[in-house]
Formats: structure tokens, C-alpha cells, sequence
């Protein structure tokens, strides 16, 4: 069984100041450098590390990005077989962070912003044969409905990031098998805030109610509130030394599908997500800070 991820590319541009500018001011800058991100190729990779055989469906720029992210994600293992080349630029995230970590992003859909009914069906091809489809919404919209509806028509697992936090149209939720928005997408989604646990359970419960299925929220250190017919509980994190905290959600997804893949039941599956998420943010970075099989199995 396999994995497959429909969703973005995106190569992450990351500036170092010693503080952010101020419209129309220029500042020096400290360091430079370039990543491979977007959330579809975040929980690709870490999918991948985890052992799970893993197929991207998506689209890169026709420029240097987009063969390095490409060549990336393959090196990593991934079945870039659906990964096309669309006219135009790849997608950025053009991101400065100031010496106290604060930072500002601009992120450019680019390629990504082209992905549709083509892209569908080649999706249909990839999912034969799959265990779970990892969908995000860095890409339109349509599609995320389409990819859901043709997974869920094979008897895959659809699992949906509800990130970044945009209102998703109602006939999404009943298509997700387990939704996994963290708590401020959550918020975004159910129209109050997560402020204490008795507001989580809420929000659990009414996201639940809207899929039919689970529903996951994602609470960074404190761990996860799983739901589902059996009620609302929640997981704790792993404890770990937290140094960046980047893409420790597509960590989480990543690993719960590639738990999934591997034939594990929900319950492992859960903490294979915890598992990842945490081993994630003991390292700078998204994709660099995915863990290995080996590394989760030594948590675990
Ligand atoms: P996102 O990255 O989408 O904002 P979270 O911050 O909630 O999502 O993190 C996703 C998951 O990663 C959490 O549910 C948790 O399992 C794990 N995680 C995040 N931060 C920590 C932490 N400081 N310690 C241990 N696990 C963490």
C-alpha cells in the first residue's frame, strides 16, 4: 500500500535581518538561503522517511526551482511520477526572520495555483493501490474537492490539513475520513476561539459532526484532541526540547498516514503522528527536521 499526497511544492526563501523593514525601507540582511517546502511536499517527505512507499501529485515551475524541488523530493524517495512541470515560475515563500524570531512571509502560489483537473486525473492513477491521501490547502480549492471525491470513491483514507486556515466549502467535510486542523484552523473553522479544554472539546466535536469521520486538533505542545464516535480524547505530546517548530503539523500528518500505510490501527497510527510532530520540532527547519523510521521507533 501507498501514500500519496496531492497538494503544494514550494521552495521556501529565508532571509535573516537584525530587524524587519519597514515599507519602503531597505535593511542589510545577515544570511541567505533556500529550502524545499510547501505543505504537500512537507508531509511527502516525512511519509517517505517513515518507510511508507509515498507518490506526489502536484506541479513545479518551469524554472531552476523547479527542477531542484523535483530532483528533492525524489531523493527523498518520493514517486514524483505525477509531479509535473507547469509554465511560469514554482511556488515561493519569500520569508524574513528578525534576531528575536519574529518573522514576515509572502507566499506566492505560483505553479501551484495551477493545479486542477489534469492534476485529478493523474491523481486517479496514483491512488490505486494507496492506503491514504494527504491533502492541504495550498492548492485551489476544486481540485482539494475533486482529489477528496476520487479517493474517497476507491475506499482511500482521505486525511485533510484544513491549513493554512481559509473557509472550506461544506461539501469538503463529508468527503475527509479524519480532519486535522491545529488550533488556530480550527478556530478559523468553527468560529470561536480554543481558549481552555473545554472550547477544544467543542470544536472537536462540532468539526467531527461536519466530516463523519475524526477529527484531530493539533495542539503543539500539549499534544492532540482526538474524536470520534467514541468520544473526544486527548493524547499527549512526546516531551521533547522544542528548538523550531516548523512543519511539525505535516510531520504529524505524514506520520499518521505512513502508521496507516505500514497497516497499523488508528490508535498506533495516532502516535506514530505524535511521535513525528515531535521529533520535528527538535530540529531546524520542515523537510531537513522530518525523522527517519528509525528515529521514531527509538521515541516510540
Ligand atoms: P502546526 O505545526 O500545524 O501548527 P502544532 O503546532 O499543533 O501544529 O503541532 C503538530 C503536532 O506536533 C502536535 O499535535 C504535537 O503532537 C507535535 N508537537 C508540536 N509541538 C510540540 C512540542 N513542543 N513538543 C512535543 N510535540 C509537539
Amino acid at each position: 500500500m501507498a501514500v500519496v499526497v496531492f497538494g503544494s511544492i514550494n521552495m521556501d526563501m529565508v532571509a535573516r535581518v537584525a530587524r524587519l523593514p519597514r515599507p519602503g525601507e531597505t535593511v542589510p540582511g545577515e544570511s541567505f538561503a533556500t529550502a524545499p517546502g510547501g505543505k504537500g511536499a512537507n508531509q511527502a517527505v516525512a511519509a517517505a522517511r517513515l518507510g511508507a512507499p509515498t507518490r506526489m501529485v502536484g506541479r513545479v515551475g518551469d524554472d531552476v526551482f523547479g527542477v531542484a524541488l523535483r530532483d528533492g523530493l525524489a531523493a527523498e524517495g518520493v514517486d514524483t511520477a505525477a509531479v509535473v512541470a507547469t509554465p511560469g515560475p514554482s511556488g515561493v515563500a519569500a520569508i524574513s526572520v528578525d534576531a528575536a524570531g519574529e518573522n514576515t512571509i509572502v507566499v506566492v502560489p505560483g505553479a501551484n495555483g495551477a493545479v486542477g483537473a489534469e492534476d485529478v486525473a493523474r491523481l486517479e492513477a496514483a491512488l490505486v493501490g494507496a492506503r491514504a491521501l494527504l491533502l492541504q490547502l495550498e492548492v485551489p480549492l476544486p481540485a482539494v474537492v475533486a482529489a477528496a471525491r476520487a479517493a474517497r470513491a476507491r475506499g482511500v483514507t482521505v486525511i485533510l490539513d484544513p491549513a493554512p486556515a481559509r473557509p472550506l466549502p461544506a461539501e469538503l467535510y463529508p468527503l475527509a475520513d479524519i480532519i486535522t486542523p491545529n488550533a488556530i484552523e480550527a478556530a478559523a473553522l468553527v468560529g470561536f476561539p480554543l481558549d481552555g479544554e473545554a472550547a477544544a472539546r467543542r470544536a472537536g466535536r462540532e468539526l467531527r459532526g461536519r466530516t463523519g469521520g475524526a477529527a484531530i486538533v493539533k495542539l503543539g505542545a500539549r499534544g492532540a484532541l482526538v474524536c470520534d464516535a467514541t468520544g473526544e480524547t486527548f493524547a499527549p505530546a512526546f516531551p521533547v526540547t522544542a528548538v523550531d517548530t516548523v512543519a511539525a503539523g505535516d510531520a504529524f500528518n505524514g506520520g499518521l498516514a505512513a502508521a496507516l500505510c505500514a497497516g497499523l490501527p488508528f490508535a498506533q497510527a495516532l502516535r506514530w503522528a505524535l511521535a513525528a510532530g515531535a521529533l520535528a520540532v527538535t530540529r531546524p527547519g520542515a523537510q531537513t527536521a522530518m525523522p527517519t523510521h528509525a528515529e521514531l521507533l527509538a521515541l516510540l
